[in-house]
């Protein structure tokens, strides 16, 4: 711990943060309007703590969830229509199917339909058949997969049950950000709406009696503005070189855990930071984002496509914020980071909580839009509830406010909030931005990603037995790894200028953070569905479901896969030794 680190550290003050918390506890932040004027509190409070901001003004597309009921049996039963929902307000009525597994993991037709689903179904045509023209019932989030699968079978609509006596919001889509071209065929062309269990029972009872529904859901949907207040804390030694930190402002409802915790999160770092930029190296960006919640990440993208090339050129690294500071929430064990960042941000947590935090893959969600430019990335969520705290209160599993079930949805007020996380959770943002800024050498360890990648490709190769070698993968990782030991030796012993070490750390990133996280090219934005580790490599693990007809499709995209996961393999390797004396 530096004097420098010390003295921000002790200038934190839960003051100006807490006050924003207790103010967007009062404004709903989804509809557009309102979306914009919580933009210009953060400004505001921003200016008033002596802070410049710079307002940005996109045009994004929108999908505002506004009402949804479904009516059945006599009965009508509260809904709420995900983001991106078709709007359908005179109502869309069929029977009812249900479908009562965890269908939303299913891509792979191959394998036997009874394994999946009981005797409910005799094979994947016989499911098809049922699904088609009907409404599908099934348990889960609404959640794009889900309704990607749904219309594939023919479903009419899709009523998500969701696990408890709250309906959360969400999305059903897998485009990210606003659509271009190529990603609106993937714009769901169903209603889909998610309910409370105990609707959902009645409603699961009725599609076994061979019942219907009607599901009603009103949408607002276009192009809309959106405000993202931005402030650029100057560096002084390399100043065009960035930490980019971020998180988004629009929730749903109030939503203080998700994510009025991480605007005050991001309030008080500007306000530290701005006030000390005296003391960084490099420069500090800070953004707040619209269109996260009804833009499927409308916001960053847009930043994203807007700011690419500056991006690709200077930042150094982008650090999420999405859910600190909230209630019960002392735990460090699920923390988002990239494999390269997992060396560096240990160090902060153990330093600032006295424990070693235990971390999970960055998935494709949050405000990662800048997976395909290739920035190394860590937190979205940072602090989450202790495993034995969630088994005691009976809490399902929910992506956000620290485990805190009032997820998404009107739950999530005041008391979700907790001062002394938020303490915590300051603390570990503003020791790794500041960390990251001022270290000479920028904190990427990439002999952890090429560890994780031959652990990745054994496991994909174990997978594939003979049908397919990933020898020539595992072998220009090792050559990476090799070349990469020798670097940083060489950096270790003062034989590398700061810059050009710097360069490649840089370059590093372009080049493997797409590999591990994307299948699209860079600056698109993949879908979002999960990455496996190198997607591109993925195949080989489905090899052996495929059968005489399909293996030869598989092994095509893997070969093609293997020559861009080599090919990405040697250029990073000579990137290293073009620096390595
Ligand atoms: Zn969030």
């Amino acid at each position: 711990m530096t004097t420098v680190e010390q003295t921000l550290l002790d200038s934190l003050s839960l003051d100006a943060p807490w006050s924003l918390v207790e103010a967007f506890a009062e404004l709903p932040r989804w509809r557009p309007e309102d979306v914009n004027a919580s933009a210009e509190v953060i400004a505001d409070r921003l200016k008033a703590l002596g802070v410049p901001v710079e307002m940005h003004r996109p045009n994004v597309f929108l999908s505002v969830p506004i009402s949804a009921s479904i009516e059945a049996a006599g009965e009508t039963h509260r809904a709420k229509p995900p983001s991106m929902s078709i709007s359908a307000p005179d109502g869309i009525s069929g029977e009812l199917v249900y479908l009562g597994a965890n269908v939303k993991n299913l891509r792979s037709y191959s394998r036997d339909v009874r394994e999946l689903f009981g005797d409910s179904f005799t094979s994947w045509d016989d499911l098809k058949a049922r699904i088609a023209g009907r409404i599908l019932v099934t348990e889960g989030f609404g959640n794009p997969a889900l309704t990607q699968l749904a219309e594939e079978w023919g479903a009419i609509g899709l009523i998500a049950v969701n696990p408890g006596i709250d309906i959360h919001w969400g999305t059903c889509t897998t485009i990210w950000g606003t659509p271009d071209l190529d990603d609106l065929p993937r714009k769901p062309t169903i209603p889909v709406v998610a309910v409370s269990n105990p609707s959902g029972q009645a409603l699961i009872a009725l599609a076994r009696d061979g019942g219907g529904a009607t599901i009603r859901t009103e949408m607002q949907e276009g192009w809309f503005d959106q405000a993202i207040p931005t402030v650029h804390i100057p560096g002084g030694g390399e100043p065009e070189r960035f930490v980019f930190v971020h998180g988004h402002y629009d929730s749903w409802d109030v939503g203080i855990g998700d994510n009025a915790t991480g605007d005050a999160t991001l309030l008080e770092l500007a306000r530290v930071l701005w006030h000390n930029r005296q003391s960084l190296r490099r420069s500090v960006r800070i953004a707040w984002w619209p269109g996260h919640s009804t833009g499927r990440y409308a916001g960053s993208t847009w930043y994203a496509d807007a700011f690419a090339i500056d991006l690709d050129e200077n930042c150094v690294a982008q650090i999420n914020c999405d859910s600190p500071g909230c209630r019960w929430a002392t735990s460090y064990h699920q923390t988002t980071c990239m494999p390269e960042m997992q060396p560096f941000v240990t160090q902060i947590i153990e330093h600032v909580t006295g424990t070693p935090p235990k971390f999970k893959r960055p998935n494709q969600a949050g405000d990662y839009s800048f997976n395909n430019i290739g920035l190394s990335s860590y937190f979205m969520l940072s602090s989450t509830m202790p495993n034995d705290v969630r088994a005691e209160k009976g809490y399902y599993d929910v992506s956000g406010c620290g485990g805190n079930i009032a997820w998404h949805t009107e739950n999530d007020t005041l008391e979700i909030a907790d001062r002394d996380v938020m303490m915590t959770d300051l603390k570990i943002y503003l020791l790794s931005v500041l960390r990251h800024a001022n270290a000479p050498v920028l904190p990427a360890d990439w002999t952890q990603a090429t560890r994780e990648f031959r652990m990745t490709i054994a496991g994909y190769q174990e997978a594939a037995g003979r049908r397919f070698d990933l020898d020539p993968a595992q072998l220009a990782t090792t050559a990476l790894e090799q070349a990469l030991d020798r670097l940083y030796a060489a950096i270790d012993a003062g034989a590398v200028s700061e810059d050009a070490a710097n360069t490649v750390q840089m370059g590093l990133a372009r080049i493997l953070v797409p590999l591990n996280f994307t299948r699209g090219v860079r600056f698109a934005h993949d879908p979002a569905y999960t990455a496996p580790p190198l997607p591109v490599l993925h195949a080989a693990v489905e090899l052996p479901e495929h059968e005489d007809d399909t293996v030869g499709f598989a092994k095509t995209q893997l070969m093609r896969g293997l020559n861009r996961f080599v090919a990405a393999m040697n250029d990073a390797r000579r990137l290293v030794e073009s620096a390595t004396p």
